[in-house]
C-alpha cells in the first residue's frame, strides 16, 4: 500500500468514515474500499452460501449480481451450477474478478447497473447490492420483471420494505413495493461481517414479484403519485398533503376512512382504490 493511502487511512476522519476502529487495519488489503461505490465486503462466506441456499438457486439457472466486489457471493452462486451475469462499477476490481474466475460460467459486465439498458433475461436476482443506491436499483429490478429478487440491505431499509399500516417504518415505499411483491424477511446479518465495519447492520429479503394488486390498477403513474404526495409530509394530514384534490372527502366517508387520516393508515387496497376513483 502507497504511503500516501496509508496516510489517509490512519486519518481519524478517515477511519471514522469507513467506522474502522482501533486495530482492525488489515494490511493486506491492496485498494481502499470506496465509499462513493458503497463498497463494504462481506467476509463471511457461510453468509454468502447461506443467501444462496434460501434464494433457492438451482443449476442451469441464469443469475443477476448487482456489485460483484471480490466475489464472495458470486463464488457461492457458481458453487450451485448457476450460470452469472455479474455487474461491477469498479474498474479496480476487474483484475482479481477476472484471475479469479476464469474460465467459468461468470459474464462480467464493468459498467453502471442503472445506465445498462440492454434487455437481459434472467431467471432471478441474487445481490448484495451497494445500500446508497437501493431504491434505484430495486425499481430497475421491478421494471426488469425479475420474478425473484433476493437482496441485502441496510437494515432499517429493509424493514420500510416489509413494513404494514399504522407502523413507523409504512411509507411511500412500503406501498410501492407491495403493489407489485411479496417480501419475506430470510435473516439479519450483523455489521460485523463484512469489512470495512459498515456503521448499520443488514437483512437479506427475498422479494417475489406477483403485481397481484397492480393488475386491478387503472392508471398506474398517477397511482404510484397519489402515494408519493400522500406521504410528502408524515405528520400531516393525507387531505393537507393531497389538497386541492376534488372529491376527496367524498372518498373517504364513502371508505370509512377519517377526515384526520395521516396517509400512514391507509392501507394498500385504499390507494388502490383512491387512484382508480380518479380516474374517470
Ligand atoms: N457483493 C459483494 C460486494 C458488496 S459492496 C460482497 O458481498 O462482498 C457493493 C458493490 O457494488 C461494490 O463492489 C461496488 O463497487 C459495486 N457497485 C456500486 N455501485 C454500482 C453500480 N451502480 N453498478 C454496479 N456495481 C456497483
Amino acid at each position: 500500500m502507497s504511503g500516501k493511502l496509508l496516510r489517509g487511512f490512519k486519518s481519524h476522519s478517515l477511519r471514522q468514515h469507513w467506522g474502522l476502529k482501533g486495530p482492525f487495519f488489515d494490511r493486506s488489503v491492496e485498494k481502499l474500499p470506496k465509499k462513493r461505490f458503497g463498497q463494504v465486503f462481506l467476509t463471511d462466506p457461510y453468509i454468502a452460501r447461506r443467501m444462496v441456499e434460501e434464494s433457492d438457486v438451482s443449476q442451469g439457472e441464469t443469475i443477476l449480481e448487482i456489485g460483484a466486489g471480490k466475489g464472495i457471493l458470486t463464488e457461492a452462486l457458481l458453487e450451485k451450477g448457476a450460470n452469472l451475469i455479474s455487474f461491477e462499477i469498479d474498474r479496480d476490481l476487474f483484475e482479481g474478478l477476472k484471475k479469479k474466475f476464469n474460465g467459468q460460467r461468470v459474464k462480467f459486465i464493468f459498467q453502471d447497473f442503472l445506465s445498462f439498458n440492454e434487455r437481459i433475461k434472467v431467471d432471478k436476482c441474487v445481490s448484495n447490492i451497494p445500500y446508497n443506491i437501493s431504491t434505484p436499483i430495486l425499481k430497475k429490478l421491478f421494471k426488469m420483471q425479475i420474478p425473484s429478487i433476493t437482496i441485502m440491505i441496510q437494515r432499517e431499509y429493509a424493514q420500510r420494505l416489509f413494513a404494514k399500516p399504522r407502523t413507523k417504518a409504512y411509507s411511500s415505499l412500503s406501498v410501492f413495493v407491495a403493489l407489485r411483491a411479496d417480501v419475506k424477511k430470510l435473516f439479519d446479518v450483523d455489521r460485523n461481517a463484512f469489512f470495512p465495519i459498515p456503521n448499520v447492520d443488514s437483512t437479506v429479503l427475498k422479494i417475489t414479484q406477483t403485481n397481484r394488486w397492480l393488475s386491478l390498477v387503472k392508471d398506474e403513474k398517477l397511482l404510484d403519485k397519489i402515494v408519493r404526495l400522500s406521504f410528502s409530509h408524515r405528520r400531516k394530514t393525507l387531505k393537507n398533503n393531497l389538497k386541492g384534490l376534488n372529491d376527496l372527502t367524498y372518498f373517504l366517508k364513502k371508505n370509512g376512512i377519517s377526515e384526520k387520516a395521516r396517509a400512514e393508515e391507509l392501507s394498500v387496497d385504499n390507494f388502490v382504490e383512491l387512484s382508480n376513483f380518479l380516474v374517470r
